[in-house]
C-alpha cells in the first residue's frame, strides 16, 4: 500500500533560490500548457494531449533559456497537472482549471523520480539542486514514488513522499451493533458519539481560533496596500498555519483512537457547502475541519481493516426519535433539547443524531430491523 510522509527541510539561502526557481517555472508551465489547452479547443475545437504538449517543451525551453535550470521531469509533471485537472473538470464537473497564481498560499512543485533519502546523514537529494538538510521525525522503507516540494506562506519548506511499502492491507473485520459506532459533526462539540461521549475541540486549538478572528478584523482594518496590513497579513498567515497544524494534529489522534476502538463507524455524508452558508455551523465546521478528518478516519479505516458506513445526507438523523421513531418536523437548529411528544424521552439533539445515524447505517446494512 502507498504511504505519504511529509519532512520538513531547511535549505541553505543559496538553496531556497533555487527551489523558488523550480516553483515558479513549473508555474510558468502549467499557466503556458494551460493556455495551449484553451487556444487549441478555441482554434480547432480539438484537445492537446499532454504528450503533444511535452513535444512543444523544448521550444518553450529555446524562448525562454532560464527554464534549463529546473529538472525537467519537474517541469513535465505540470502537462500532467493540467490534465489530471481537466480530467476532474469533465468528470466531478468542478470549477474549470485556473491558472496558478504567485499569491496562493501554498506554493509546490513535483519531482516524480531521481530523488533519494538518506535517514543516516539527514539529507534529501533533489535533482538539479543536491543535498538539502532534512528533518526525519520517523523512517520508512519501501520504493519512493513521486515526491512534492512545497513553500508556505511563511517561507517554510516541506517534502512530502509517496512511498510504495509493497504490504498488503489487512482483510477487512466484521462488525456487529456493539461494534459500530455512530458519529455526528456537534455545534458546540467537534463530534458526539452514540455511545454519549462528546468530544470537543482542545483548548489550544480553541484559543489559536479566537485570535484568528481577532487578527483577520485587524488585517480588514488596515489600509490597501500599506506597509501595516502587509504586516498584519504576515502575522495572520502564521496563525492560519499554527491552526492547521495543531488541528491535524488533533483529528489525527481522535481519528486514530476511534477506528482503533471499534470495528465500524457510521458517518452522515455532510453537505458541507449547504451547511457553513448556514450561520450557526459555519464555525463549527469552518475550513472544511470534517472533511479533513473524514479523509483521515477513510485511510485509517483502510490501514487497520476497519469498516466506514456512510448514510446519505437527506436521511432525517436529528429529527427523529431514536427511541421510538416519532418524527418531530418543529425541531429548528436552536433547539439544542426536546422531549418526544409520543414516548416523552429526552433528547440531547447531537446524541440522538448520532444513534440515529448508527441504526440507519446498520439498517442498511441488515444488522437491524426497524
Ligand atoms: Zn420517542
Amino acid at each position: 500500500m502507498m504511504k505519504a510522509y511529509r519532512f520538513r527541510l531547511y535549505p541553505t539561502v543559496e538553496q531556497s533560490i533555487q527551489l523558488d526557481q523550480h516553483i515558479g517555472s513549473c508555474r510558468f508551465v502549467y499557466n503556458w500548457a494551460l493556455d495551449q489547452k484553451i487556444k487549441t479547443y478555441e482554434q480547432t475545437k480539438k484537445s492537446i494531449s499532454r504528450f503533444d504538449l511535452n513535444k512543444l517543451m523544448p521550444s518553450l525551453k529555446t524562448e525562454n533559456p532560464w527554464l534549463a535550470d529546473v529538472n525537467s521531469q519537474s517541469l513535465q509533471g505540470m502537462t500532467k497537472q493540467v490534465e489530471s485537472a481537466f480530467t476532474r473538470f469533465f468528470r466531478e464537473k468542478k470549477g474549470f482549471p485556473k491558472f496558478k497564481s504567485k499569491k496562493n498560499p501554498v506554493q509546490a512543485f513535483p519531482i516524480p523520480q531521481h530523488y533519494s533519502v538518506n535517514f543516516e546523514t539527514g539529507v534529501v537529494k533533489l535533482p538539479k539542486i543536491g543535498e538539502i538538510k532534512a528533518v526525519f521525525h520517523r523512517n520508512f522503507v519501501g520504493e519512493l514514488k513521486t515526491a512534492t516540494v512545497s513553500k508556505t506562506c511563511t517561507g517554510k519548506y516541506y517534502i512530502s513522499i509517496l512511498v510504495e511499502n509493497n504490504e498488503e492491507l489487512p482483510s477487512r473485520q466484521s462488525f456487529t451493533e456493539v461494534t459500530t459506532i455512530g458519529i455526528d459533526v456537534g455545534i458546540k462539540d467537534f463530534v458526539v458519539l452514540s455511545n454519549g461521549e462528546k468530544i470537543e475541540n482542545p483548548k489550544y486549538l480553541k484559543n489559536s481560533l479566537q485570535r484568528l478572528k481577532i487578527l483577520q478584523k485587524r488585517v480588514s482594518r488596515k489600509q490597501i496596500g500599506s506597509k501595516n496590513r502587509e504586516k498584519a497579513k504576515q502575522l495572520l498567515a502564521k496563525l492560519y498555519e499554527k491552526i492547521t497544524n495543531q488541528r491535524n494534529d488533533f483529528q489525527n489522534k481522535l481519528s486514530f483512537k476511534l477506528v482503533s476502538e471499534n470495528q465500524a463507524i457510521a458517518l452522515e455524508t455532510l453537505n458541507v457547502k449547504g451547511m457553513v452558508k448556514n450561520h450557526h455551523l459555519a464555525q463549527a465546521i469552518g475550513d472544511s475541519a470534517w472533511s479533513s478528518f473524514v479523509t483521515k478516519l477513510e485511510y485509517k479505516a483502510e490501514w487497520y481493516g476497519k469498516t466506514i458506513l456512510r448514510i446519505g445526507q437527506f436521511e432525517p438523523s436529528s429529527k427523529l426519535c431514536s427511541v421510538c421513531g416519532y418524527h418531530n418536523s418543529n425541531l429548528t437548529l436552536k433547539d439544542r433539547e426536546w422531549v418526544c411528544p409520543d414516548c416523552k424521552t429526552k433528547h440531547d439533539r447531537d446524541l440522538n443524531a448520532a444513534i440515529n445515524i448508527k441504526k440507519f447505517a446498520l439498517m442498511d446494512q441488515n444488522l437491524i430491523g426497524i
